[in-house]
């Protein structure tokens, strides 16, 4: 159990203005921002991040849609935290999030679907080193 996890506000968030009530919504349930960054992935860096759905049939989707629009990463801390941040984001399709969730309240669709959690300790480990130096954390 670790007390890091990554995410990310993705594309149709940061477009639709929800990205300052997301963060709000972060950090009241107590997690601690420990890096952050507003940056735009090109094509390649999307595939390189999400490399592991390459085989899946909606990968090509997932990748223009992600390096569509601006997004923003981050570095998050608390006791549990990708566990408590997967709970708090809710299922990746929202019309299966449960009520509260971020996904439920601000994502549109499976695939465009707010924002990005770490399913484990050590995916936390890998996306956060994707996106930020040891310089950029705290
Ligand atoms: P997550 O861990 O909840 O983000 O879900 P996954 O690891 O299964 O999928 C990664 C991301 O791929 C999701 O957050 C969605 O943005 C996207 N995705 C998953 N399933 C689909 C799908 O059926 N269609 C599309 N277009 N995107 C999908």
């Amino acid at each position: 159990m670790s007390n890091r996890t990554f995410t990310m506000i993705k594309p149709d968030a940061t477009s639709k203005g929800y990205t300052g009530a997301i963060l709000d919504q972060i950090i009241k349930a107590g997690f601690q921002v420990k890096a952050m960054k507003w940056i735009k992935l090109s094509e390649e860096q999307a595939g390189l991040f999400y490399d592991i759905h390459r085989e899946r049939p909606f990968f090509g989707e997932l990748v223009s849609f992600m390096s569509s629009g601006p997004i923003v990463a981050a570095i998050l801390e608390k006791e549990n935290a990708v566990a408590d941040f997967r709970k708090l984001i809710g299922a990746t399709n929202p019309a299966q999030a449960e009520e509260g969730t971020i996904r439920k309240k601000f994502a549109a669709s499976i695939g465009e679907n707010a924002v990005h959690g770490s399913d484990s300790d050590e995916n936390a480990i890998i996306e956060g080193d994707f996106f930020f130096s040891k310089l950029e954390r705290f």
